[in-house]
């Protein structure tokens, strides 16, 4: 059996006419899970998943080394029309309780910065963890299910593919939402909550580079595959991480946080020297180093091309001594509040998550179930509930896959 691509082949053919206790449409991430912690109750659980193999975010996540858990997951760290709801489920599962589960399989992992937890070794153990949880619980998953419709027959939902209808007390919707199509991504969990009733607040893509119009195309072209650490402000909200220049505008980790926030039209305001008082740094060269260029100078305090492209759109160089404190006040600022207005997204073809969609304030906290609909839940990124970067996504699906693996 081939234990690092889980394919279809691995598992039985499905029968088609078993009645199951528990149904999980997707094998992602928060369906894995939730099918391991009911089927570990003794549920007759089945997943049905259209991809060729399970798990598809998780082996690409984090850069493949799966960025698994934040240490610092809280509701804080979410983006959702009812921001508290995740706390029930956050609580129950903890980012040490994942940490527990890498642990007890055997697999590695290390801090990276900031809470964010990732793998020692590739992604695939965290798929082949889930896997085998899954093998052990007697659960059945069948591969390239194209889910056709789901019906209700009487208190039983029915869920058709093209190779069958199986029936359950307890569906839970885990399709995720609808960033990367390429790894199977598709709007049907949205769709079945319109079914049922279940508002969506509007999806949109998040995690995502932003990209640019005009004059500032222009320059982020010119500037393509520099990166440097600044701070991004949108409203109330700031992060401070590394930018990159891409040819079609903005990427980055700061850049991708910013754009679960961003909204078209608006503006954003970088600091390009996040780290240092820049007036007073100028100043002082002038006073102690009056020969030097302020190229060299600036080239201190920014990447070397970057400097130069600011200073000739700043349309000032010239020995320190001979810049007059009001440029340099003007420099420091044009530096430290360089407001843009980003001409769009990178759409959900290079977007991380989702944000919006299945409408929390119709869902139970604690067991993710649909208030209106008994035995219907909704888990992971299919709901209204968007993680920063950083592993709070993947916690997210960790907990809420646990919490309704215990509800169901
Ligand atoms: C490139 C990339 C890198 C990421 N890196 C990280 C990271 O390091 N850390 C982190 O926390 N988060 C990361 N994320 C986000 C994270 O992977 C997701 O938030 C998480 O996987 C969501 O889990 P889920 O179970 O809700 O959905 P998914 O994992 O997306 O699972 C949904 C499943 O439903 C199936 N499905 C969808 N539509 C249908 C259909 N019509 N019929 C049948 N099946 C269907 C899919 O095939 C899929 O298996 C990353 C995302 C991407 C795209």
């Amino acid at each position: 059996m081939c234990v690092n691509d889980h394919a279809s082949e691995d598992f039985q053919p499905l029968t088609r006419t078993v009645d199951w206790d528990v149904i999980i449409l997707g094998a992602g991430a928060s369906g894995l899970m939730c099918a391991t912690v009911a089927g570990r109750r003794g549920r007759r659980v089945l997943v049905l998943d259209h991809a060729r193999r399970v798990g598809e975010k998780i082996h690409v996540s984090g850069g493949g080394r799966c960025n698994f858990t934040n240490l610092h997951a809280d509701a804080s760290h979410y983006i959702s029309s009812l921001p508290a709801f995740v706390t029930p489920a956050l609580s129950a599962f903890t980012p040490h309780d994942i940490l527990q589960w890498m642990k007890r399989h055997g697999i590695g992992y290390h801090e990276k910065k900031l809470g964010q937890m990732f793998c020692d070794q590739s992604s695939v153990a965290v798929v082949d963890m889930l896997f085998k949880g899954c093998q052990r619980a007697g659960v059945r998953v069948g591969l390239h299910e194209e889910i056709v419709r789901i019906n209700t027959d009487n208190d039983r939902y029915v869920v058709t593919t093209r190779h069958g209808a199986w029936s359950t007390h307890a569906l839970v919707v885990a399709l995720g939402g609808r960033s990367m199509p390429k790894l199977g991504a598709t709007p049907l969990g949205y769709a079945i909550a319109r079914q049922f009733g279940v508002p969506v607040v509007a999806p949109r893509p998040g995690l995502t580079p932003l990209s640019c119009s005009g004059e500032m195309r222009t320059l982020c072209q010119a500037l393509t595959g520099v990166s440097l650490p600044v701070t991004v402000q949108h409203g109330e909200v700031s992060f401070t991480d590394d930018l990159l220049f891409t040819h079609r505008g903005m990427s980055g980790p700061v850049v991708l946080q910013i754009s679960s926030f961003w909204r078209t039209g608006e503006e954003i305001c970088l600091d390009l020297t996040p780290d240092i008082d820049l007036l007073a740094r100028l100043k002082q060269s002038k006073e102690q180093e009056p020969t030097v260029a302020l190229r060299t100078l600036l080239s201190r305090f920014l990447p070397r091309r970057l400097a130069l492209l600011w200073l000739e759109r700043f349309g000032r160089d010239g020995r320190m001594g001979e810049i007059s404190d009001r440029d340099l006040r003007l420099l420091a600022d044009s530096l430290r509040h360089w407001v843009i207005t980003p001409s769009g997204t990178g759409g959900y073809e290079r977007a991380e998550v989702t944000v919006g969609g299945v409408d929390t304030r119709a869902m139970d906290p604690v067991t993710l179930a649909c208030r209106t609909h008994p035995g219907l839940f909704f888990i992971g990124e299919v709901l209204d509930v968007t993680g920063w970067l950083g592993g709070y996504n993947l916690q997210w699906a960790w907990s809420s896959g646990h919490a309704a693996g215990l509800a169901v």
